[in-house]
């Protein structure tokens, strides 16, 4: 079947156990990065195994693409979900009853409807595959309420083989998917998440474009790759100033029409040297095995996030380049977003759970490789190849800057009952008589100019750090310092920081790519 009907000459990693497995009958969990080959997992047991394979992928955009691709090489698929009429559904179903298709892809919410099952109940069978088995997991990054009912797949139908799968978990995430999917016989088919061709760098942000422009210009002339911006301004501004500098870019984000989308996503598939600037919903279900670099000029809510949209770099092993600029502004704007979100306590933890991981991976001294690693449960060696082992960074005793820094803001707070930015605060503690300075008399107190020994730049990065281990936390609309319980350990010199010292040099030895 690998041979005859999707012509490669040998399976990947895993793909034959797993195959096995699943046309044996057995469930299975399985993780896999992007660009493993999980497709092939189920598609093959659906082939073999009498009856029609159903999966189950919140993808909708995707299905009409993934069919069209299944029936170029002669496998009959079909879909079903909301963006048919009455009459298209129609036929899927005949279709289906008829014995006349080898996989069924369905949304998520069509399955909860009883006619579903029943219709589900009528025919054949093969096995169920789960696609992007993460939205299950309330923890996750992706959550989908419809995926909870996929529980019941179990109840219904238990002599049905199932297979989830996923390009992103934790632990505490893999867990979940098996309870919660009722996987508990299943068999758990792990492979290692190392991307060992993508070199990991995390760069001080400054003058983002510039550092973008920087960077394609030495490093990546002529190549294809992606730039993800958080806002559709962003997008917008980052593609026109590539334009203009002779850096053949298109947007793309959820406010272009259908058509532009589709037209510069089929260009991105098929011309040489483009680069797409876009919003998080560029990617999904796109392969494209030769995207050079994908740059951020936004940190990811998530490390989930970060690891999926990297993951889109290299996936034909050549050596690949994941950039992300990062400054204080991010922490301040994402902060600000998790405050100001809808949904509950618990659902704003979460997310601010998720920060806090990525900051963690941005201000690690140690392998970047090791850190995403070990947030997916995994282990590695320091790999020579991302930019903390290439340069490491040196750390510095930070304890002192950051109590005259936490003094301000409690002396603020406290004295004057104000709260300011990090502007305001860098001000007072480089002792700049601002106009703002004078006119609230901040140039009275005694922290006043106590700072000088740093500069504003390095005084940011403070501020960075502080926020990012929760030695500080911001608040509302303007992004006001304020002090956290740990705070007061550092101020009562019960606890010591260290911090990272701001590399300069921030481009990587090209040669010690592998
Ligand atoms: P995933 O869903 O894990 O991101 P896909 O199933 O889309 O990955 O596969 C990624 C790419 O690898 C596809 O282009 C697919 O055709 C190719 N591929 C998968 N398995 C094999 C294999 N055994 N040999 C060669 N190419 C493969
Ligand atoms: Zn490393």
């Amino acid at each position: 079947m690998l041979r005859r009907v999707f012509g490669y000459d040998s399976f990947r990693g895993e793909q034959e156990a797993i195959v096995e497995h699943v046309i044996g009958g057995g469930d299975a969990l399985v993780l896999m990065p992007t660009g493993g080959g999980k497709s092939l997992c189920y598609q093959i047991p659906s082939l073999v195994r009498p009856g029609v394979g159903v999966v189950i992928s919140p993808l909708i955009a995707l299905m009409q693409d993934q069919v069209d691709a299944l029936r170029a090489l002669g496998v009959r698929a079909g879909f079903l979900n909301s963006t048919q009429d009455h009459q298209q559904r129609r036929e899927v179903e005949q279709a289906f009853l008829a014995g006349e298709l080898d996989l069924l892809y369905l949304a998520p919410e069509r399955l909860r409807l009883e006619s579903t099952a029943e219709l589900l109940g009528r025919g054949k069978v093969a096995l169920f595959a789960i696609d992007e088995a993460h939205c299950v997991s309330q923890w996750g990054h992706d959550f989908r309420p419809d995926y909870l009912a996929l529980s019941e797949l179990h109840e219904r139908w238990p002599d049905i083989p199932r297979i989830a799968l996923t390009a992103t978990a934790t632990e505490a995430t893999h867990a979940e998917i098996a309870t919660r999917l009722n996987l508990t016989e299943a068999r758990h088919f792990v492979a290692s998440f190392d991307r060992p061709n993508i070199q990991y760098r995390i760069v001080p942000k400054n003058s983002p474009q510039k550092q973008l422009l920087e960077l394609l210009r030495t490093e990546h002339a002529g190549d294809s790759g992606i730039v993800y911006c958080l806002s559709r301004a962003s997008v917008e501004k980052t593609a026109d100033f590539l334009v203009q500098n002779g850096i053949p870019a298109l947007p793309y984000h959820a406010g272009l029409d259908s058509r532009t989308r589709a037209a510069n996503q089929a260009r991105f598939l098929r011309e040489d040297g483009l680069v797409v600037v876009a919003t998080i919903a560029f990617g999904m279900g796109i392969d494209k095995p030769d995207v050079r670099f994908v740059a951020h000029l936004d940190l990811p809510k998530s490390v989930e996030g970060y690891y999926q949209e990297t993951g889109r770099a290299g996936r034909d092993g050549l050596p690949s380049t994941a950039w992300l600029a990062y400054g204080l502004q991010d922490v301040v704007q994402q902060r600000k977003m998790i405050d100001t979100s809808e949904g509950d306590a618990a659902h704003r933890r979460r997310l601010s759970t998720h920060l806090d991981a990525m900051l963690a991976l941005c201000e690690t001294v140690n392998c970047r490789r090791v850190q995403l690693l070990n947030y997916f449960g995994q282990s590695g060696e320091p790999c020579g190849n991302c930019d903390t082992c290439l340069a490491p960074p040196e750390s510095w005793d930070g304890t002192v800057a950051a109590q005259k820094l936490l003094s301000t803001v409690y002396r603020l707070q406290h004295e004057r009952r104000q709260k300011f930015g990090a502007g305001q605060i860098i001000d007072i503690l480089l002792g700049k008589r601002t106009p703002k300075v004078t006119q609230h008399r901040h140039d009275e107190l005694t922290v006043f100019g106590v700072g000088a020994e740093l500069g504003e730049g390095e005084w940011r990065g403070v501020i960075r750090q502080l926020l990012a281990q929760g030695l500080l936390a911001v608040e509302g609309d303007y992004g006001t310092l304020v002090l956290t319980e740990a705070s007061g350990e550092v101020l009562g010199r019960k606890r010591e920081v260290r911090l990272r010292r701001e590399v300069k040099r921030e481009r990587a030895p090209r040669e010690a790519k592998p």
